[in-house]
Order: C-alpha cells, then structure tokens, then sequence
C-alpha cells in the first residue's frame, strides 16, 4: 500500500473507533472528551506513526522504552507519548523526558527510581499504577494485597504524581472483562479517598482493541488501541516505509 493508501484506510479506522468510542459514552452517560484514544504504535514504523497527528491523533503509546525514545526521536514535539509496558530501572533517567505519562509502574522499586530521577531532574513525573489482572503468563504489576505497603511509600513521594491505576484484561470475550474493569474502579475510587493531594487518582487505564467499548462503559479514560488501527500495516509496508 503506498502512503495515500495507508493514510485514508488510517483516517476510515480512526473515524469507525470514534464513532464506537462516542456510542460507548453515550450509553453510559460520559462525555466523549472524558476518554482519550492512545494510539498504540508498537507495530508499525515511525513513518506509519507520523500519520497519527496529522489525522488529529497526538496521544501516542508504546510498550518498550527504546522503540519509544526512537519514535519520540521522528515524530513532531506536539505529539504526548504514553510508556504502556515494563520500564527497566536503569532506561527511567531517558524516558521521563520524553514521555507524558508512565502508565505500567509495577513495583515499589520501579516507583523509588522514579522518584529519583524526577528529583534529579526537579520535575514532577506523573505515573499511573498497572495492577495485575490475573493474566496468567504475566507477572508485572500490583496485586491487591500490595496496595497497602504501597501506600506507605507513596506517602513519602514528593516527585512523583500518582494520577490513576492500568490494567489489562485477559483476551477474551470483551464481556468478561466488565467485571475486571469494574473492580479497578473501585480499587481506584478507594485509593483516591486514601492519597492526598498531590496525588489525585483520576485516570483509568484500560481497553484494548477487543474490549475497549466495554471499558468506556466501566470508566475508562484512557484506551490504548494498537490493532483495530494499525492491522495489516505493519506487514504491507514497502521496504522504503522501513527505517
Ligand atoms: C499492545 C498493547 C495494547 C494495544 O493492544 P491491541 O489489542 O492491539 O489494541 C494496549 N496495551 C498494552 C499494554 C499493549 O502492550
């Protein structure tokens, strides 16, 4: 597929996602901009990413550090980067620069680099907590039961901002993760009342290309959509779409 290709079959995806996304707000009563699409672009290559802002699409994620640093790198300064997956303690220092919000701080460890390097840098960070779902084959995250150790630490935090909690739901029927979103609500509405300001625990995390409607419908503010954007781009590419 040639570039005009690429960008009008991107512009059709983009409009059909909105229109899922202000149908799920609609029925659960939410205004639309209560819900901010992350486009996922871990698939595809900085030249595919860079049609995301021109189409009106600046809130962009990735789940590795270094692919995120790379594209940050290519793309226009207006686009906000979101690190949605596992941050490695010695790659914080590089990425708080480049990124708008850490959604996958999945230990106290990872919390405590990040405080360092923010105070290094004497600029606040904003994080949000990923708990763990019960994806078998996964081990990142909080569980529950941690959240009251965790408690302590954040109270001595004076860099970083927890601004909400991420998950991500099995793959499966988009159904069955309702329950999984309702309860991180709750886990979030109930660490809110516990963590003054700075904190403020606004956000939600979660949604995916498969459930992302059902998680509009339990609070989601934040969806990250990888392959209902980007299927098929990543392979159709021409080697020149390459770097
Ligand atoms: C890849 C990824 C997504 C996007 O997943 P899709 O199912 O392709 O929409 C969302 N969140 C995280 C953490 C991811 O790694």
């Amino acid at each position: 597929m040639d570039q005009p290709g690429v960008r009008k079959l991107l512009a059709e995806r983009l409009a059909a996602v909105e229109e899922r996304l202000q149908a799920a707000c609609r029925r659960a009563g939410r205004r639309r901009e209560e819900v901010t699409l992350v486009a996922v672009t871990k698939t595809v290559d900085a030249a595919v990413a860079a049609l995301l802002p021109e189409l009106g699409v600046f809130d962009l994620g990735e789940n590795r550090p270094q692919e995120l640093w790379r594209k940050a790198a290519a793309l226009p300064g207006t686009v906000r980067w979101h690190l949605i997956g596992h941050l490695q303690r010695n790659k914080v220092a590089a990425t708080l620069p480049r990124t708008t919000l850490i959604h996958s701080v999945d230990s106290l460890r990872l919390l405590e680099a990040i405080e360092s390097a923010a105070a290094r840098r004497q600029s606040p960070v904003e994080v949000l907590l990923e708990i763990h779902a019960g994806l078998e084959n996964s081990k990142q995250g909080f569980r529950p039961d941690d959240l009251a150790a965790l408690l302590e630490a954040v109270k001595t935090l004076r860099w970083t901002r927890l601004r909400g909690l991420m998950t991500m739901a099995p793959l499966q029927a988009a159904e069955a993760c309702r329950p999984i979103f309702a309860a991180l609500r709750r886990q979030r509405d109930q660490l809110k009342r516990q963590l003054p300001p700075p904190h403020d625990l606004v956000h939600l995390s979660m949604g995916m290309s498969n459930d992302f409607e059902v998680a509009v419908e339990e609070g989601a503010t934040f969806v990250r959509l990888g392959s209902v954007l980007f299927d098929g781009l990543m392979h159709d590419a021409p080697p020149s779409w390459r770097n």
